[in-house]
């Protein structure tokens, strides 16, 4: 099975199990490696109630390297970094100081909405759906400048709970945005926790990845596990999805660097 490279922990406060936990799930699935990869502590209190706090990061960062070699491909040491404007001051020092062998890159929140928060979706019902998604991959786009993560996540994640603009629209959007993935060298990742809501679909479309793969930007896999038997979850309709794309390969991470593999 392909590597898992997006897995929480309960460190988390919105997940369930301890590390070894996903770990003693994977290797028993048949899984060969996963990146730990919670939600990176901010010491500037943004979105608390979602990640850990940063006096769990010691043990955090403690517990996945001493069970590095529990996998045969490797237990990788992973995080999922936040971007919101003006977030460097605030995360830059934890990401430049710990030799992740990955870092994710997503953007949960517009301003002070966290969209893709189910206690907060009645906002999408009064809002402007190609305005929200126009303002989402505005801060994508400042996300990649920053050049402080490898992997871009869930790229389409205002499909979340199905509000979503016409294909065109969203095709328009999105070139420009891949244009500078590609030219910034970031990973897009294929994430399979859209199948679990109401979008019934990978992150990001088959229609995106395929415009990915045009323009040579790598692949690889996350399930964004936040229970420990949701890893490799629809492992076989990510693979068959990147290869309808048009991928023939995808990347393995160790120490910040992305190596192809062929796909199976
Ligand atoms: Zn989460
Ligand atoms: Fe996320
Ligand atoms: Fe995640
Ligand atoms: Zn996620």
């Amino acid at each position: 099975m392909l590597p898992d490279y997006h897995v929480h922990t309960k460190l988390c406060k919105h997940a369930c199990g301890e590390i070894g936990e996903y770990i003693d799930a994977s290797i028993k699935r048949g899984m060969k490696s996963i990146a730990i990869t919670d939600h990176a502590p901010d010491p500037s209190g943004y979105d608390a109630q979602c990640r850990m706090e940063p006096g769990e990061f010691e043990y955090y960062k403690k517990t996945v390297l001493s069970n590095r070699d529990r996998m045969e491909g490797g237990v990788l040491f992973g995080i999922e970094a936040d971007y919101y404007e003006g977030c460097e001051k605030n995360i830059a020092p934890l990401l430049e100081s710990n030799s992740f062998d990955l870092i994710l890159g997503s953007v949960h929140y517009i301003g002070d909405w966290s969209f893709d928060n189910p206690d907060f979706i009645h906002i999408w019902e009064s809002s402007d759906v190609t305005g929200v998604w126009r303002s989402y991959f505005k801060i994508i786009r400042k996300l990649v400048e920053t050049r402080m993560f490898h992997i871009l996540a869930h790229l389409d994640l205002p499909k979340k709970f199905g509000y979503r603009p016409p294909e065109n629209e969203i095709a328009e959007m999105a070139k420009p945005v891949l244009d500078l993935i590609a030219e910034h060298g970031m990973v897009v990742e294929l994430n399979t926790a859209g199948l679990r809501w109401p979008a019934r679909e990978i992150y990001p479309s088959t229609a995106i990845l395929a415009m990915a793969c045009e323009r040579g930007i790598p692949v690889c896999f996350g399930s964004d596990s936040h229970c420990p038997n949701e890893t490799g979850h629809e492992f076989d309709k990510a693979l068959k999805t990147a290869k309808e794309a048009g991928y023939k390969t995808a990347v393995a991470f160790k120490a910040g660097k992305a190596a192809p593999y062929p796909l199976p």
